[in-house]
């Protein structure tokens, strides 16, 4: 019998999550408008406006005239002074930590160390710091996200946020048992948790790394994600710590749990990754921060491997930078992440693209799509979010910022800055400052 997984507080019964899921209200449809729309991918829009159609998706976007004319009789929410963008994706994220009392950084093997130390103590407040981190999200203009919890333990808060996005449970086979028993409990698990799910939430699962996850484990998850047609969250090539687990099978990591014996494949995370079936379309590698090669760069090209990048996180644990520009013109899916708040100082996703724009010298452009549909196609979803696209959900966010100079710098710079006023998730005002 596999021994109780320590971390399942939070685990929500389908029935709770049937009682808080949302109802549409009767609202639709309705026009968005403001001093400028940014549809991401297609041209700017002047004194534009969105309009959401009854099942909350965009059904068209244009000059504000020409949409009102079009759509007689529909109420017009305007806002002045402001730009309306893509709400943010957030490809790597995790709610169940709070602010203000983080494990010291600097090192990633000393702050993981602590954190597994703290995991006991921290069950008490885990969900808490879940709604709190995504109400921070809502509030900064993210519209979904994209969150990586032991065995799930953050749905319920997710899911009663009102944002969309998946949660990727993570499981610890030695919590459990042998490879086949540990991969059979998790997606058992996520078949259970996904029941009475509100329409834009999913469960899928995350092999949380290759120093936590022994490689026949890892091998077996891969397979069945991709059987089942889901994604796969990994974390990879994160830190110095676990490029030397992976090549040597020693330094701070190779006893984080006192069994993982696995080490020393000689090759890079990367490599071992793939070796390992890891990598392929579906699969989102998060940080790729440390000891990521030309020819690692290649394998995630060649393979169809999505990055998230969480570059003040990175920074936090003595990570390094990860080589986003190399990877853009390699054509690899890069979406950006915030992780969470014991490595990284907010939920706001626009304020962790304008440290990614500063850090790689990307223009306001290329940062605007890193947090949108860089994202989406990260997580592929691009045919449903990312950009203001009739069709597509009617996902906002709406930025004090009045579009002068370089725009998508400018309502960049204005998000990562508490400039954001409305959040609009599937067409609903879920936010309003
Ligand atoms: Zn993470």
């Amino acid at each position: 019998m596999p021994s109780a997984p320590r971390s399942t507080t939070g685990a929500s019964s389908p029935a709770s999550l049937r009682r808080t899921s949302r109802v549409q209200p009767p609202e639709f449809p309705v026009i968005y408008a403001a001093d400028l729309v940014l549809p991401v991918g297609t041209p700017p829009v002047e004194r534009g406006a969105v309009v959401v159609d009854r099942d909350g998706r965009i059904a068209g976007v244009g000059p504000v005239e020409e949409i009102s004319r079009a759509n007689a009789g529909v109420e017009v929410r305007e806002f002045r002074g402001c730009t309306i963008i893509p709400g943010g994706i957030n490809a790597h994220a995790h709610l169940g930590f709070r602010r203000g009392d983080e494990p010291p950084g600097g090192s990633f093997a000393g702050w993981l160390s602590v954190l597994i130390e703290r995991l006991p103590e921290k069950e008490a407040w885990t969900e808490e710091a879940a709604r709190n981190s995504a109400r921070e999200a809502l509030e900064t203009g993210t519209t979904y996200i994209a969150e990586s919890s032991p065995y799930g333990e953050c749905l319920k808060p997710l899911a009663e946020s009102g944002l969309a996005g998946v949660v990727f449970a993570e499981f610890f086979p030695h919590e459990i048992g042998p490879p086949e028993e540990a991969v059979e409990y998790i997606f058992n698990r996520t078949r259970e948790l996904k029941r009475g799910l509100p329409e834009r939430v999913s469960v899928e699962v995350s092999v949380h790394s290759p120093y936590t996850v022994d490689p026949e484990s890892s091998r077996l998850a891969a397979r069945r994600s991709r059987e089942a047609g889901e994604r796969l969250a990994i974390h990879l090539s994160e830190s110095p710590e676990e490029v030397e687990f992976v090549q040597k099978g020693t330094g701070g990591l190779a006893n984080i749990f006192a069994r993982n014996e696995w080490g020393g494949a000689g090759v890079s995370p990367v490599k071992y990754a793939e070796r390992i079936e890891l990598l392929g379309p579906g699969t989102i590698a998060a940080h790729l921060a440390t000891g990521v090669s030309d020819e690692d760069l290649e394998i995630l090209a060649r393979t169809g491997t999505a990055a998230a990048h969480c570059p003040r996180s990175n920074e936090y644990l003595g990570c390094g930078v990860s080589p986003v520009p190399r990877m853009l013109e390699r054509r690899i899916p890069v979406g950006m992440g915030t992780d969470g708040l014991w490595s990284s100082p907010s939920m706001n996703l626009f304020e962790e693209t304008l440290t990614a724009v500063q850090k790689h010298g990307f223009g306001g452009e290329t940062g605007l799509r890193l947090a949108t549909l860089g994202g989406a196609e990260a997580l592929r979803m691009q045919d449903e979010i990312g950009s203001i696209t009739p069709g597509k959900w009617a996902d906002l966010a709406v930025v004090e910022a009045g579009g002068g100079g370089e725009p998508s710098r400018e309502v960049l710079e204005a998000a990562a800055d508490g400039g954001v006023v409305a959040t609009v998730v599937g067409g609903r005002l879920l936010y309003s400052r």
